[in-house]
């Protein structure tokens, strides 16, 4: 088998890649192990948009309950809700396998075995077999951590690929990890009729976060009535007589009907042999380090999760784009990807792009911070959803960082990235004209009103 580019991994930066590379003529070869898709559409993003979407009217109906303009009942068909999931997927990987088909790709599945220069060991049915490649792109992504005394058993400890095959709403869900997979899925779960208990070993909630935005998080949940416990240390975590258990270093044990272990993400780059062909694999974990082409080896290059830069799959897809383009010879200059912008969606919602604040003075910049409320937003009041704010950061004139927190702020997340990426002066912003009513009005107001 031979190929210019063998791709390896079929997730968010390895399928675009194809993509990309099929679309200049370059003959290619991808690779996938599982699933296409990758963690992105069969175990991340999109199921986990799918159960969100389904308690959605529930958040409404919270707003207009509190507003007492309604009341009512909404109740979530698990089993219904995970087939159709299902369903949609498997769609989504035949129209996804027809679109390679139609380009050109040479789709292979299969497992990479052992990473070379120019020429790759893969097995396909249990078959061992070489293939000849110019150049290769590892998208191999990343799967849920786990830590001495803190792994999943599949049992009543379950990452975050098990939850997702939950048929039963568990009555208490025990939640270790308030990062925004964590977070998301406490939500949808809360929503459905879990009583969550939420466990973070982190001082606070999202702790990668601008701390305001922590800070209205555990507020709204706390009036969702979550138990929260912050700032602890885990012992152990286990299944025990069909109940999940978990030790805190301070001799409380919490335990539950099930608890999802959200601990963050480790690489999928042991095994490879990249380290023979002089890559560096960084730390425990197995980071794969990049160069600023996004090269591992002289002729792989490392993209998406993989390489730990921003475990994001819009992040992903974008440098496995750029390191085709790189290789047919369009890029010439490093990889400078701009301000990502990341989300975490539910009710409430968080958006960020750029520096946050104290990003921003730890590099020693001159910072100053201009915020709106939700509360005085039109749309947040007829939602009855106005708990958050929109808070914006600038150096020297012009907006570094936009963050937020509340009802449909991620909605906030392409406009903001535009002006980030671009600089804009207050001048600038207060030039253009915001339709009204939005909540894009919210960011209006923090972007236009003083800052200290
Ligand atoms: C619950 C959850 C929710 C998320 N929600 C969001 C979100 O809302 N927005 C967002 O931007 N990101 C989200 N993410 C993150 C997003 O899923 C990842 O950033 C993205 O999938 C990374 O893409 P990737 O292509 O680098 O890797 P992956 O999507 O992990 O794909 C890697 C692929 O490589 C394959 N592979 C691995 N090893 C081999 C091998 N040796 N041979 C062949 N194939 C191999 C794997 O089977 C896999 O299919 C979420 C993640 C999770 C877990």
């Amino acid at each position: 088998m031979a190929s210019d580019l063998l791709i390896v991994g079929g997730g968010p930066a390895g399928y675009d890649a194809a993509l990309a590379a099929a679309k200049r003529g370059i003959s290619t070869t991808l690779l996938e192990k599982e699933h296409l898709g990758g963690s992105c559409l069969n175990w991340g993003c999109i199921p986990t948009k799918f159960l969100l979407a389904a308690v959605a009217p529930k958040a409404e109906l919270e707003g207009q309950e509190k507003m007492k303009t309604g009341s009512g009942q909404v109740f979530v068909d698990l089993p219904a809700l995970v087939d159709r999931k299902k369903r949609h997927l498997e769609a989504t990987r035949k129209a996804m396998a027809a679109e390679l088909t139609k380009l050109g790709v040479e789709f292979i599945h299969g497992e990479l075995k052992m990473i070379g220069a120019a020429r790759s060991v893969i097995e396909v049915d249990g078959e061992p077999k070489t293939i000849d490649h110019k150049r290769c792109i590892l998208a191999t992504g990343s799967r849920p951590a786990w830590h001495p005394g803190l792994k999943a058993d599949h049992d009543c400890v379950l990452n975050s690929g098990d939850i997702l095959g939950l048929r039963e709403v568990p009555k208490h869900l025990l939640v270790v990890g308030a990062g925004f997979i964590g977070l998301e899925l406490a939500q949808f779960f809360s929503r459905a009729g879990s009583k969550i208990t939420l466990v973070e070993v982190a001082p606070r909630l999202a702790p990668s976060e601008d701390e305001e935005i922590s800070k209205a998080l555990a507020q709204g949940f706390k009036r969702m009535g979550w138990d929260m416990h912050v700032g602890v240390t885990i012992s152990k975590l286990e299944s025990v007589d069909g109940q999940a258990s978990l030790s805190l270093g301070d001799g409380r044990v919490l335990t539950a009907d099930k608890c999802l272990l959200a601990v963050g993400r480790l690489p999928n780059s042991r095994n490879l042999m990249l380290e023979m062909l002089g890559a560096e694999v960084k730390g425990t974990a197995g980071w794969i380090h990049t160069d600023e082409h996004l090269l591992a080896t002289p002729t792989v290059y490392a993209v998406g999760d993989v390489n730990g830069r921003t475990l994001l799959a819009h992040a992903a897809a974008h440098q496995g784009e750029w390191a085709v383009r790189h290789f047919a010879g369009e890029e010439k200059t490093p990889y400078e990807p701009g301000p990502i912008p990341g989300c975490m969606y539910g009710a409430p919602e968080t958006m960020r792009v750029g520096l946050m604040q104290a990003d921003a003075l730890a590099k020693g910049m001159d910072v100053t911070v201009s915020r709106s409320q939700l509360v005085a937003n039109p749309i947040a009041q007829a939602h009855g959803a106005t708990g958050g704010l929109v808070k914006c950061v600038w150096s020297e004139g012009k907006l570094v960082g936009v963050t937020a927190v509340g009802h449909g702020v991620a909605s906030l997340a392409t406009l903001s990235t535009v002006m980030v990426s671009q600089g804009w002066t207050r001048k600038q912003c207060g030039e253009m004209i915001f339709p009204h009513p939005t909540l894009d009005e919210a960011l209006r107001s923090a972007l236009l009103n003083p800052a200290a």
